[in-house]
């Protein structure tokens, strides 16, 4: 069986990558959520184990020093980070694995997964996104404006990415992110194991070199 893709989706908080990942999660086969650890409270109906591990700060530097964390980041005053176990035992199973994750855990995870395929989640303006923020209204206008803020910051990166969504309909932009993930799981390389078989069946001609 071929190892599963790991996929990162980032983009500012309020583009829409939650909606979009669940989008997406709930169409294709074979790929699933790469659940974090993080310090944050539980937000709304949030719960442990499905969209976050929820530990406290003594717990996630025990995580660190263990180096159970393929990547985590400091995020909002906050602590964020990627489990290692969790990640690898989908991939070795053929899962795709989807991980939202912020700019800084990407670069990680793209220096040490190189093969990684990364898509970056605009908003369709700045407007759009502070209506966005007030409308869920799950967090205080102080918060609001931090987000803001880190939103001016973290939209600069998105050329460090392979793929860019602006998110101005959700349906249409979870179909792209489907794209993105069916195109990558046709690339030659991802499709070895396949070819092998296929090929054996026309007398076991070595795939790699024909
Ligand atoms: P939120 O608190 O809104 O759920 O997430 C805040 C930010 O943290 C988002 O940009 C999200 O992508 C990022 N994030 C969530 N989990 C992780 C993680 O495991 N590692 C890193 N580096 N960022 C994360």
């Amino acid at each position: 069986m071929s190892r599963g893709n790991l996929i990162i989706v980032s983009g500012p908080s309020g583009a829409g990558k939650s909606a979009l990942v669940a989008g997406v999660l709930g169409t294709l086969a074979h790929i699933r959520f790469s659940v974090s650890y993080t310090t944050r409270a539980p937000r709304g109906t949030e719960r442990d184990g499905i969209e976050y591990f929820f530990v406290d700060r003594d717990a996630f530097q025990s995580l660190i020093q263990e180096d159970a964390l393929l990547e985590w980041a400091e995020v909002h005053d906050n602590y964020y980070g990627t489990s290692r176990k969790f990640v690898d035992d989908l991939l070795v199973q053929g899962e795709d694995v989807i991980l939202d994750i912020d700019v800084q855990g990407a670069e990680t995870i793209r220096r040490k997964r190189p093969d990684t395929v990364s898509v970056f989640v605009l908003p369709p303006s700045y407007d759009v996104l502070r209506e966005r923020l007030e409308r869920r209204s799950l967090d205080e206008g102080l918060v609001i404006r931090q987000r803001l803020k880190r939103a001016c910051s973290e939209i600069r990166r998105y050329h460090e990415y392979d793929y860019l969504i602006v998110n101005r309909d959700l349906g249409d932009s979870i179909r792209e992110l489907e794209a993105v993930i069916s195109g990558n799981r046709c690339r030659r390389e991802s499709r070895m194991e396949s070819a092998k078989s296929v090929l054996a069946t026309f007398g076991g001609t070595d795939a790699e070199n024909p």
